[in-house]
Order: C-alpha cells, then sequence, then structure tokens
C-alpha cells in the first residue's frame, strides 16, 4: 500500500516535497492554511493548524503526519500520538524547536556548546546580564518568532520594556551574549524513527536584515575542525532530542574559533534548498524517506561547490515568471525556483540555485540571476 504523507502548512517547504513525493511513488497531501497556497497543488485542505477538530480530521487522511512549519499546538500531536497516529517529528522532540528557552536548557543539559544566556521576567536581571557582558544583549521571544522579528540587540533594558509588558504570567523573555562571529553556519542532519541519520556538509548561511540570502556549500570555514566539530553537534542534537525528519542546526563560528548552537528547526530548512541541485539526495526528499521510516540516501554533494540565493521581494509588477523570458535566457545555468507568492517587500518569493567548481564565478551568477528578479 502506497504511503500517504500529510504535511501541515502550505508554504513553499511543503510545496517542494512534491517532486520528490512524485518521483519516489509516494503520496503528499497537505493541510493548507489558504486557498492558493504556495503548496496549494497537494492541497487536499484548507484550515487553521490551530483548531483541533481540522487537524484530526486531516489527520485520518493520511498515514504519517509531518510539518511545513513548527507552529502546531503540541496538545493537538500528543492527543494525535494517543490516537495511534505516527507524527514526525515527534511533539516530544518538536517541542525544543518551538520554544527558545526549552531549546537553550536542552542544549546545556545535552553539553551543547551555547552562547551564555539567561532567561528571565525582571527588566534589572537584563540590565545586569548587559552589564557582565560588554554593554549588549540579544534579546528573543521563546515562541512565535521568524526571520529575525522576535530578535532585538539592545543596549539598555528599556529597549524591550513593550516585550515585558507583553509577557504572560510565568512567561519569560531569552537573554543572550551577543556573539562576535565570523560566519553562520548550518548543518542539517536527517534522522529516521529506526535511528538512522546522515548528514550533509555543512554550510554557510549569510543573512540581511535578520533573514537568510544567501547559502554556500560546502562552508568557506576557516579550518578543518570547525567541519568534524559542527558534524559532531549535528548528531548530538539529533540523537539528544531523537528527532524524526530533518534537523537544521543553526550555528556561529566565533572570531576566536569556536562553534555555538544558535537555533535548531525541526522540517526542511532555508540552509538545505541548496541540496536540490547541490546534492544526490535533496532534503526534501530525504525528509519524506525519514518521516516514512525508508533507508536514507547519500548527502554526498553533486558538485564541488553550490551556492543559493533567496528571491526576496520582487518583481514589484507580479509573479517571477513574467521575467522568465529574459532572464532564463541569460542564465541557462541557473536553476530557478518559484514558490508561487505574490511579492512583498522582503518575503522570500523564490530562490536561485547555481553550482560548479568555483566559488567565486558560481557565487556570482547566482547573485546576478537573483537580482535580475528584482
Ligand atoms: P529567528 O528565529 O527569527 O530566525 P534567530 O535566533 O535565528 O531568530 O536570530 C536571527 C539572527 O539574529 C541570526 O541569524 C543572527 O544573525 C542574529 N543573532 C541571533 N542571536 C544572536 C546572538 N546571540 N549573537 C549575535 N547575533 C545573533
Amino acid at each position: 500500500m502506497t504511503v500517504t504523507i500529510g504535511v501541515i502548512g502550505g508554504g513553499q517547504l511543503a510545496r517542494m516535497m512534491i517532486p520528490p513525493a512524485i518521483h519516489l511513488g509516494l503520496n503528499i497531501s497537505v493541510l493548507a492554511e489558504v486557498e492558493g497556497s504556495s503548496a496549494a497543488r497537494a492541497a487536499d485542505a484548507v484550515g487553521d493548524y490551530r483548531d483541533p477538530e481540522t487537524v484530526y480530521a486531516f489527520a485520518e487522511t493520511v498515514d504519517v503526519v509531518t510539518f511545513d512549519h513548527e507552529h502546531v499546538p503540541n496538545e493537538i500531536l500528543l492527543e494525535l500520538e494517543r490516537r495511534g497516529k505516527q507524527v514526525h517529528p515527534r511533539p516530544g522532540a518538536l517541542q525544543y524547536a518551538q520554544d527558545k528557552i526549552l531549546m537553550r536548557e536542552k542544549l546545556a543539559a545535552l553539553g551543547v556548546p551555547i552562547p551564555a544566556w539567561i532567561a528571565t521576567s525582571n527588566p534589572d536581571e537584563l540590565s545586569s546580564f548587559i552589564a557582565e557582558h560588554g554593554g549588549s544583549a540579544v534579546v528573543k521571544t521563546a515562541r512565535g518568532g521568524y526571520d529575525g522579528k522576535g530578535v532585538r540587540v539592545v543596549d539598555t533594558a528599556a529597549e524591550v520594556n513593550d516585550w515585558f509588558d507583553g509577557l504572560a504570567e510565568g512567561e519569560r523573555l531569552l537573554v543572550e551574549e551577543k556573539v562576535n562571529f565570523v560566519r553562520e553556519l548550518s548543518q542539517l542532519v536527517a534522522r529516521r524513527p529506526s535511528g538512522e541519520m546522515r548528514s550533509w556538509p555543512v554550510v554557510e548561511t549569510v543573512q540581511k536584515d535578520g533573514v537568510c540570502a544567501e547559502v554556500i556549500a560546502p562552508a568557506p570555514v576557516a579550518n578543518a575542525t570547525t567541519l568534524a566539530t559542527a558534524a559532531q553537534i549535528g548528531h548530538t542534537v539529533a540523537e539528544g532530542v531523537s528527532v524524526t525528519g530533518v534537523l537544521a542546526v543553526e550555528m556561529f563560528e566565533t572570531t576566536d574559533g569556536r562553534v555555538l548552537v544558535n537555533e535548531l528547526a525541526m522540517r526542511p530548512h532555508n540552509s538545505g534548498h541548496v541540496t536540490i541541485e547541490g546534492s544526490v539526495t535533496s532534503q526534501f526528499e530525504q525528509h519524506l524517506r525519514a518521516v516514512a521510516d525508508l533507508p536514507l540516501g547519500s548527502p554526498a554533494m553533486t558538485a564541488p561547490v553550490a551556492v543559493m540565493v533567496n528571491v526576496l521581494g520582487g518583481p514589484p509588477e507580479g509573479t517571477m515568471s513574467l521575467r522568465y523570458p529574459e532572464v532564463l535566457s541569460q542564465y541557462p545555468n541557473a536553476k530557478v525556483h518559484s514558490y508561487d507568492k505574490t511579492p512583498r517587500p522582503g518575503r522570500k518569493v523564490g530562490h536561485v540555485t547555481v553550482t560548479g567548481d568555483s566559488l567565486p564565478e558560481v557565487r556570482g551568477e547566482a547573485n546576478a540571476c537573483a537580482a535580475a528578479f528584482l
């Protein structure tokens, strides 16, 4: 019997799971938030993922439940498991990607290197932390942040007064030292319920205004031990939280040569889009294999270098395809992905990947092609 994988969330991550599902002959069914979502081609249901009955009804129609995002309330997922449904990643793992304070506590317990941090609801504690850590700190809301929303770099506690005022009883903010880094890295790992794990080569991610703009594979790291450390951290975290599916571990390579974990994501991740053309097995195919508990594919690279650049915002006149006649003829080596999303300033509407031998050439071509859509 063909397995049906149910994806909650109709964004571009769900959309990019559709081609490998077709290639493998797996059924894929999406619960989208709205009509006309990025994953509309596979959206058999439209509804609110926060409504228990909507999620239970969708889950009845599929064999395995997985996600395009991390926002489905944990109680709903625990109930699905009680009803005997396969959910991957399992709610016990997913909680660490849903709540940044729980994540920091878990990483600390696993002995994984992380920035200095506290969780607090008290502005005086934040002021003391700032004084002890060079006059600044990074403050984060524990839940609901993405693409840099919910992250502020501050020199005084007063700069997050609005966040302190808005905290519910028992809620806290995450406060971290401001890390001096040479680059940001992302280690992707896939893990099956039966425990098999595969890691892709670590990549460098370049952010603009808190949003991922470019990904370079493999990361041009300063030294080989950084690569080994990143891979080791990826394994430790994947096993330590018992993740199932794809896990992205976002890290800082610090100016003094350390590797510190910043963030976890438990789903295919923007830093892994480069694997569609850049690796034997893409993160989207690997996620489907992992959640269906099928043998994992090789994550080896298909070329010495691969670079992915996000198309952020444009083109102002409408979808990316309006520019295809000129752009596709000018950049025949570029692989162009459109998410079928209406352009809005800063919105991720697509991406471009180029593979090849020379980093400067590949990087130049990927950036020029993505820019031609703006
Ligand atoms: P989000 O969940 O919105 O992606 P992150 O925690 O990943 O938020 O932070 C977004 C970006 O902010 C990071 O990619 C990094 O560039 C910067 N950042 C986050 N935490 C720190 C820190 N402790 N020190 C320095 N920069 C940070």
